[in-house]
């Protein structure tokens, strides 16, 4: 079941890309994991899966110290809200945190990647429809906390995250993915001497076509790959 839908989730992300004129492989499929048992991300993993994301701090620690060995066959994304007391956690389990959106979280995490003499990747969670509910940065702020990012030297901002509003109708997100990429555009061309952002990490599972159609480089896919979640599953 699980080998199915992976190969029709990376068949119609292949297609996507075609059809958009991009290659193949410059998207990245994030299996979602919350919610998910540990026996169905080692599943995965068996089915050459390797990126996965998580929402949560404490259900990741759970999953990924589980892994032992194969931790090293796999790249986990922290793509939920973080907290700062958290940050340090955070920085032990991940190899990328997508959701910074504040100056204090920027801070922390530069100074535990200092202490670890590391240089930590991150992405910034954009707000593009600044709905209230919704973390991450706004448009407005985007190019201050940029340079405020760029002064931190334990931390490298390597891409932007967002999550539109929801829709059920995939093209209702098209507008917001595609001002994602005009913004990165925009800023590599503007700051091109100083850091170039790659990734765009934008699209789940009922819009990633869509997604990839408008330059995502990650789609995070959850419930296509693994079926609805069930909270009770949360071990
Ligand atoms: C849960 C989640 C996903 C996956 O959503 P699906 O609709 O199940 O594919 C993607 N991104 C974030 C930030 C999430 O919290």
């Amino acid at each position: 079941m699980l080998q199915e839908r992976l190969d029709e989730i990376r068949e119609r992300m292949a297609e996507a890309s075609i059809r958009s004129g991009r290659r193949p492989g410059d998207v990245r499929l994030l299996a979602v994991t919350k919610f998910v048992p540990v026996e169905r991300v080692l599943d995965a993993i068996s089915l050459g899966q390797s990126l996965f994301g998580e929402n949560y701090v404490q259900e990741a620690k759970r999953k990924i110290e589980a892994l032992g060995d194969l931790r090293k066959e796999t790249t986990w994304h922290l793509i939920g809200h973080l907290q700062r007391n958290k940050a340090k956690a955070a920085l032990e389990l991940f190899d990328c945190i997508e959701t910074v959106d504040n100056a204090k979280l920027l801070s922390a995490i530069n100074k535990y990647a200092k202490e670890k003499d590391i240089i930590f990747p991150l992405f910034i969670q954009v707000n593009l429809s600044k709905e209230p509910q919704k973390s991450g940065i706004f448009l407005d702020d985007l190019i201050p906390f940029l340079k405020e990012a760029m002064a931190y030297k334990n931390v490298k901002i390597t891409g932007f995250m967002t999550l539109p509003p929801f829709s059920d109708e995939p093209e209702d997100s098209r507008p917001w993915f595609s001002k994602l990429r005009e913004v990165r555009d925009r800023i590599n061309e503007t700051f091109y001497k100083d850091f170039v952002i790659k990734e765009l990490s934008m699209g789940m599972s009922h819009d990633f076509e869509v997604a990839i159609e408008e330059g995502a480089t990650i789609v995070r896919v959850g419930t296509a790959l693994f079926g609805e979640r069930n909270k009770k599953n949360e071990a």
